[in-house]
């Protein structure tokens, strides 16, 4: 099973993907865990996306899809993935097309995950990570018991807001979704890979829908 997520910023398709990875056994692979941690590491690729990720644009599709590639190498996982997060555009989708044509394992089905603007921005505005287990709250909608810290971590759990969930940059992702992502709707409603899924309710309702999508398949 080869797995795309598509869906605007704060979509949940980080959330969602951790359902699938647990119940299908799928690796996860999401670009901005990648170039996040590329950055954290001081990379050259890390050096070359930091300040383009804190303003919420895209890093250059080149830099990605070799990210990407050297991933799916280095864990051999080409038959079993679900990608989060990219491809981000057209150039990266035909990238990607042709990269698993050459190794003969197209991809299985597009989740595109819906919700409407407004609730993204929300969402973003107030979500928290903590930096111990990557555990996500919402200052707004699902907050921790303790200000600041991660219910399952305790002392250590410090609870982070990313750098690029500020007003200024969750405006231009938004935005850099509807310019280079949005049209990838399309691309893969063509070739009949798309399936959507309304992102806009609860977790657990969410992920019931999206698993009914990957059964019926
Ligand atoms: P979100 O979907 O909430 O914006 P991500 O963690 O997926 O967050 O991505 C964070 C940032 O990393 C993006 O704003 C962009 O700068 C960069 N990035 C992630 N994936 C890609 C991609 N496929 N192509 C280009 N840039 C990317
Ligand atoms: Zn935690």
């Amino acid at each position: 099973m080869r797995l795309v997520f598509l869906g605007p910023p704060g979509s949940g398709k980080g959330s969602q993907a951790k359902f699938v990875v647990e119940r299908y056994g799928v690796a996860h692979i999401s670009t901005g865990d990648l170039l996040r941690n590329a950055v954290k590491a001081g990379t050259e690729i890390g050096r070359k996306a930091s300040a383009i990720m804190q303003k919420g644009n895209l890093v250059p599709d080149e830099l990605v899809t070799e990210l990407i590639v050297q991933h799916l190498d280095a864990a051999d996982i080409w038959s079993r993935f679900l990608l989060d997060g990219f491809p981000r555009s057209i150039n990266q989708a035909e990238q990607l097309d042709a990269t698993l044509d050459k190794r003969m394992s197209p991809l299985t089905m597009v989740v595109h995950l819906h919700v409407e603007h407004d609730a993204l921005i929300k969402r973003l505005s107030g979500r928290r990570t903590c930096t111990n287990c990557g555990r996500i709250y919402n200052v707004y909608f699902e907050p921790p018991e303790v200000d600041g810290k991660c219910d399952d971590c305790e002392e250590n759990g410090e609870l982070m807001q990313r750098d690029d969930d500020n007003e200024k940059s969750i405006k231009n992702r938004l935005t850099v979704y509807d310019e280079n992502t949005k049209p990838l709707l399309a691309y893969y409603e063509k070739s009949g890979l798309l399936r959507t899924v309304d992102g806009s309710g609860d977790l657990a309702g969410i992920a019931e829908q999206v698993d009914r999508v990957i059964q019926e398949h």
